[in-house]
């Protein structure tokens, strides 16, 4: 998870392992393109956008995104 000029992991990572990071968490412009990743639970596509994560996934990256996500993350559900 990317924090400022840090990059935090879930776990772990193994010297020479292959990582990946959801684009997600510091974007809310909205763009969509195709997503050629190859994992089983790919939409085939990605929508740069925070708020376009399930609930459920925003709140569990919540902690690690950036500050202008947080600001519009509470932005967003003062009002819902
Ligand atoms: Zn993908």
């Amino acid at each position: 998870m990317r924090k400022g000029t840090y990059v935090y992991a879930w776990k772990a990572i193994p010297e020479g392992a292959e990582i990946t990071i959801d684009y997600r968490l510091n974007a809310f412009t909205g763009e969509r393109w195709a997503c050629s990743c190859g994992s089983a639970n790919c939409q085939g596509y990605v929508i740069n956008s925070f708020f376009a994560l399930s609930v459920e996934v925003q709140r569990s990256y919540l902690p690690y995104a950036p500050a202008f996500i947080r600001a519009e993350y509470h932005r967003q559900t003062a009002h819902g």
